[in-house]
């Protein structure tokens, strides 16, 4: 089969690798449509393949190197003999991250923090690939749902939205999300469905800032133009936001979400500090005292699956608007291109065998 392989730090190509077979409790499914994010260009940049497969041991690392992708949606090929809720040709979308259903995280904090063998699913760019522990981390997807959805389910809606939630954000409160790339995007978008009473989006790229309007918020800041910190408190009246969303993963925006966040109120950490060491805060601004910094990854396993599915499946939400652009499999590597340029107005990446 054709399948995206990463053989050496920043290089991605197609490559015919054999389809996997699954284990008693994996799954192998046939791509229908999968996507590149964020996280994929930290993982071809920065993290050798030699440290991923320690990270995250498993198949999907081959002699030729590391197989990539943790976004996609398609129909079960083959299923493991003790897989009994899925059967093949079943429409389906697995998490992100994986967790094995059965450890003290899986049970009680959330399927992305597993410590049974859990980790970040990796060959969606492929024309097959599979998933471990199936039963908890795969979901079926009815029609009503869009391959583009599905995909959107399986990271980004989830993840945005995650910030959101655990951050407490609802009915009335003030929002800042600083960056309106996907993931900022959806983070804006799941502040709008909590019913947050004031949503500031904040980038620099204008084409990202017209897009958060459509998907709820109330005012944008270009933040090449202004500055966002002065701007969002003289938006509320000098106390500054209940909530603070980082949605990038930089110092910089970081710490303006520190700045940003009224007494009391709490920085949302979601961005992807890659091979960042450290980030710090500034302990002399007002917003030091008595808050909260949480930190979010992508919330999985197949309840919160089914829980997006049917907020999208009943038209709760919308955010098919992210895909900009639609792409083949072979151009794997051209996506990479794209994505990491910003150029375009591109957001997603619809990409199709
Ligand atoms: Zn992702
Ligand atoms: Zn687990």
């Amino acid at each position: 089969m054709k399948a995206a392989v990463k053989p050496a730090n920043g290089k991605v190509e197609i490559m015919d690798v054999p389809i996997p077979t699954p284990g008693p409790d994996d799954v192998v499914i046939k791509m229908s449509m999968c996507t590149v994010c964020g996280s994929d260009m930290h993982f071809v940049d920065e993290f050798a393949n030699e440290m991923l497969s320690f990270a995250f041991p498993g198949p999907h690392v081959l002699p030729q190197g590391l197989l990539m992708g943790h976004e996609g949606v398609g129909t079960i090929h083959e299923a493991g003999s003790n897989v009994k809720s899925l059967k093949p040709g079943d429409r389906v979308l697995a998490s992100c991250l994986v967790g094995c259903g059965k450890c003290h995280e899986c049970m009680t904090v959330d399927h992305s923090v597993c410590s049974g063998g859990g980790r970040v699913l990796f060959g969606c760019q492929a024309e097959y690939y599979l998933v471990p522990f199936a039963e908890v981390n795969v979901a079926k997807v009815p029609d009503s749902v869009s391959d583009e959805h599905a995909i959107l389910i399986s990271d980004i809606l989830s993840t945005g939205f995650g910030a959101i939630e655990r951050a407490n954000a609802g009915f009335g409160d003030s929002v800042a999300v600083f960056a309106q790339g996907p993931v900022g995007l959806c983070a804006t978008a799941g502040a709008r469905a909590r019913g947050c009473g004031l949503i500031i989006a904040v980038d620099a790229v204008p084409e990202r800032l017209e897009m958060s309007k459509k998907f709820g918020a109330n005012v944008v800041i270009n933040a090449k133009e202004e500055d966002p910190v002065q701007k969002i408190m003289s938006l509320t009246d000098g106390k500054g936001v209940d909530v603070a969303v980082e949605a990038v993963g930089t110092q910089a925006t970081f710490e303006a979400c520190t700045r940003a966040v009224r007494r009391g109120g709490t920085v949302s950490s979601v961005g992807v500090y890659g091979l960042t060491p450290q980030i710090s805060m500034p302990t002399l601004a007002p917003s030091f005292l008595h808050r909260q910094i949480i930190t979010t990854l992508c919330p999985s396993g197949r309840d919160r699956m089914e829980h997006l599915i049917d907020l999208v499946a009943n038209g709760n939400v919308n955010l098919e608007p992210l895909f900009t652009h639609r792409m083949k499999l072979d151009e794997v590597p051209a996506a990479y291109d794209l994505f990491r340029s910003k150029q375009g107005g591109v957001l997603k990446i619809a990409i199709t065998p």
